[in-house]
């Protein structure tokens, strides 16, 4: 038994049929990628690889990528992906923290990390976006067939570096059951079958790209148009081949900012997914008229993968991430106390499931601080939860504002600018401040032509939001700083206004 090859990549091999669709229109079919599957299983047990050990991959999105992943839940050996953001320092401290017998990297980057590699024992090998690199030349050499080896519903089956945004990115350590039900959970939820096929233009180096959408539709036996990255003009090529679509927010923005983006090319889809990012209530509501789509918004992070999603057939309420998934218990707490709050009260959000993860690699107290003795993981995100039970994520517990002693709710001042005429969007921050610890801090967007200025936003805000939530100062920028998976990087902002207060 080996959970989660059994269930993703042994029903391959009796696939004749397209698995993967690249842009180009040539076709991968599961037979393919599970014979390429076996031929990486081989290479990787040719120098060494053993169950538990970890490969780390930082490649271009493909399917040879893809067939890494599956190779290394054939040998047991735990996946771990990273951001091709990452530069050759950080990857160094991924390298020495997680230890792995392989790291498979760009071409061009092979020279900067060789002497990087040697010096742990690492074995590098290469491989591109275009199946070119020592990985695809050693696979080709290799035999197709492979016996997976033997795993159990709580080994290891990857390590998901978190983002990181305080102190060092720490391993979030997922096993077969954690990601087997929790692709199970979203299958049932999202009524995902073998007649799907996903629009994929995510990065596979997250989640959301990785088990969300990967696991599910292998889950299924189903296909997946798979796009090295989003470009609006090829998802609009590629829209009417699909049946349904992950992203985050900015997807969704950038596609409503192109008026060929109508209810015309959208009317075949069944389903639009939306997470890894808050979506914004309003787009959610530009999406629904112009499209007649609701999207569903869904929740998780790497150490639970998916915790709650709005329903399939209920109502998907905008601004929420909807209900705890099958199986998954949720409840909101006092930061401080860890006493549940009264229902509709803010606090932090913990949660408990088959799908929560095992803890941090190679950081036992850290996992400890997070985790309650009765098996809550603290999120870390604040939340509440409406009388129907629906959650709303308010931000994160670290990005709260605290001024003169109150707490600030970031999303609540957002929620009040992004709703004024004129406003594209907003993003709220708290800074040093001498007289009252922190002060406000409002970051916005305005929406081209605009001409709105901070003291209309301040007049704007005056009898809206009480004294210690208005914005002490206000700035405005082009766009928001995003990482990748669309997140505003409130740490950049943060850095970047300082000085504000202390300065004057
Ligand atoms: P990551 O571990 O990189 O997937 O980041 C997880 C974090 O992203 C969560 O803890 C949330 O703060 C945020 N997040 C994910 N999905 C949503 C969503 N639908 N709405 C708001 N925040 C989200």
């Amino acid at each position: 038994m080996n959970p989660l090859a059994d269930a993703l990549v042994a029903p391959l091999d009796m696939r004749g049929d397209a698995v993967l669709i690249r842009p180009d229109g040539s076709e991968m079919s599961g037979d393919a990628l599970h014979r390429l599957s076996g031929r990486i299983a081989n290479v990787l047990t040719g120098v060494g690889v053993q169950p538990g050990d970890r490969v780390a991959m930082q490649t271009e999105k493909s399917a040879e990528a893809l067939a890494l992943y599956l190779a290394c839940l054939r040998t047991g050996a735990l996946f771990l992906p990273l951001n091709t953001a990452y530069t050759t320092a950080e990857l160094d401290y991924f390298l020495g923290d997680a230890e792995p017998r392989v790291a498979v990297c760009a071409p061009a980057a092979e020279a900067v990390l060789r002497p990087v590699a040697n010096a742990k024992g690492i074995t590098l090998l290469t491989l591109d976006g275009t199946a070119v690199g020592t990985l695809v030349e050693r696979a080709a050499e290799a035999p197709e067939e492979f016996a997976t080896v033997a795993r159990c519903t709580d080994d290891l089956a990857a390590i998901l570096y978190t983002s990181g945004t305080t102190g060092r990115s720490k391993g979030a350590m997922l096993s077969h059951d954690n990601l087997l039900s929790n692709a199970d959970a979203l299958v049932e939820t999202w009524r995902f079958t073998s007649s799907d096929t996903l629009l994929h233009a995510l990065p596979i180096f997250h989640a959301h790209g990785l088990f969300v959408a990967i696991n599910v539709l292998l889950r299924v036996g189903g296909r997946m148009i798979f796009l090295p990255r989003f470009d609006v003009d090829t998802v609009l090529a590629q829209l009417p081949r699909a049946t349904t679509m992950m992203g985050v927010p900015t997807f969704y923005g950038r596609l409503l900012g192109d008026a060929r983006f109508n209810r015309e090319v959208t009317r075949h889809m069944r389903l639009f997914v939306s997470g890894s990012a808050p979506l914004l209530a309003e787009t959610h509501r530009a999406f629904e008229a112009r499209t007649g789509h609701r999207i569903l918004e869904r929740y998780g992070m790497s150490e639970t993968t998916m915790s709650t999603s709005n329903p399939y057939d209920g109502e998907r309420r905008a601004g929420t991430v909807g209900l705890p998934l099958p199986g998954v218990e949720s409840r909101i707490v006092d930061a401080e106390s860890g006493i549940e709050v009264p229902q509709g009260e803010i606090g932090i959000l913990e949660v408990r499931g088959p799908n929560v993860f095992k803890g941090y690699w190679r950081m036992p107290d850290k996992t400890a601080e997070e985790f309650r003795e009765d098996g809550f993981f603290v999120t870390g995100d604040m939340a509440q939860i409406d009388a129907d039970g629906y959650i709303t994520i308010v931000g994160r517990a670290k990005d709260l504002v605290i001024s003169g002693g109150y707490n600030v709710y970031p999303k609540e001042v957002e929620g009040e600018i992004d709703g004024l005429e004129g406003i594209a969007e907003s993003a709220v921050i708290g800074v040093p401040h001498p007289d009252f610890g922190e002060g406000v801090v409002a970051v916005v967007v305005r929406e081209s032509g605009s001409k709105l200025e901070a003291k209309d936003i301040q007049a704007a805000l005056q009898d809206r939001l009480a004294k210690f939530k208005q914005p002490k100062a206000i700035f405005f920028m082009g766009e928001l700083p995003r990482n990748t998976m669309g997140k505003v990087q409130k740490n950049a902002l943060r850095e970047m206004f300082d000085d504000v207060f202390t300065e004057l």
